[in-house]
């Protein structure tokens, strides 16, 4: 039991197959209490009442701050306390960068990179008048490679841009006792990726992933656990890769 007595919110954690609420099992196996932001509050709130009745499910547009400081004070108010918070809320588009229009572009940077700096704004007094906190934040291999293989460039900007976010703030905020990291996902099969992946498409990413398999939310979950977890406690500024080897620098 990693999490006994800690309290976790994580964004982006209603849909079924995804790797927020993949991670909102685990950590609820280890003892923390979860509140499941999702912008389908619908959703969250039933992803929730799956796991249990002492966790909350608050529906949440991370590109909003007044949102992320309603959500923030729900999940306070319903905890008396937060410990942990993922930045985990994603979406993506398969576009080429002469397809990238304005909206587009907006709406790919707004949700991946600024509904990492608004959620995280909404939490940061709180963590600071503790004297403590973890906040690990969901970037992408495409960060690094330029492109991983359903994300544009757009996604690829924004993810890579949550790494100089992250870092940054790991630096500023170490010194109030708050942690700071990521993970760098290579491909998980999530709705994100769901039926859009051929057999095909299939075989020739696994000529390029040395543990020749596709990853799973859970073994996101795990890397998840380890920056929630005081396993992690000397750890800030980091980036860690779970990709099965799809890239190796
Ligand atoms: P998913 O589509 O299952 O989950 C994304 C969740 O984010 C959904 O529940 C969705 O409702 C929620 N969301 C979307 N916009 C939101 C907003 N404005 N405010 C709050 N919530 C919002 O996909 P997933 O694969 O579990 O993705 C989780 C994260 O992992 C994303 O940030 C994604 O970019 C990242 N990622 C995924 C992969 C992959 O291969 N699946 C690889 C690298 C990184």
């Amino acid at each position: 039991m990693l999490l006994e007595g800690k309290t976790a919110v994580i964004s982006g954690a209603a849909s079924p197959r995804g790797i927020g609420l993949a991670t909102a099992r685990l950590f609820a196996r280890h003892g923390a209490r979860v509140a499941i932001l999702d912008i389908d509050g619908s959703g969250a709130r039933e992803a929730a009442a799956s796991l249990g009745p002492q966790h909350v499910g608050i529906g949440c547009n991370v590109t909003d701050l007044d949102d992320c400081r309603r959500a923030a004070d729900e999940a306070i108010t319903a905890f008396g306390q937060v410990d942990i918070l993922l930045n985990n809320a994603g979406v993506t588009q398969p576009v080429k960068t002469m397809e990238i229009d304005g909206a587009s572009w907006r709406r790919i940077v707004d949700v991946n990179l600024t509904g990492v700096l608004y959620l995280s704004q909404a939490f940061i007094p709180h963590m600071r008048s503790r004297g403590r906190g973890s906040i690990a934040c969901m970037s992408s291999v495409s960060a690094q490679r330029g492109g991983g293989i359903f994300g544009g460039p757009h996604y690829s900007a924004a993810k890579a841009g949550v790494l100089g976010l992250a870092k940054a703030m790991a630096r500023e905020l170490g010194p109030d006792g708050i942690r700071v990291n990521c993970v760098t996902p290579g491909l998980i099969q999530t709705d994100i990726t769901g039926g859009k992946l051929t057999d095909e498409m299939r075989r020739d990413i696994l000529k390029g992933i040395p543990l020749n398999r596709l990853g799973d939310a859970e073994d996101v979950a795990g890397a998840y656990l380890f920056l929630a977890s005081d396993l992690s406690a000397y750890v800030t500024g980091a980036v860690i890769d779970v990709n099965g080897g799809m890239l190796i620098h």
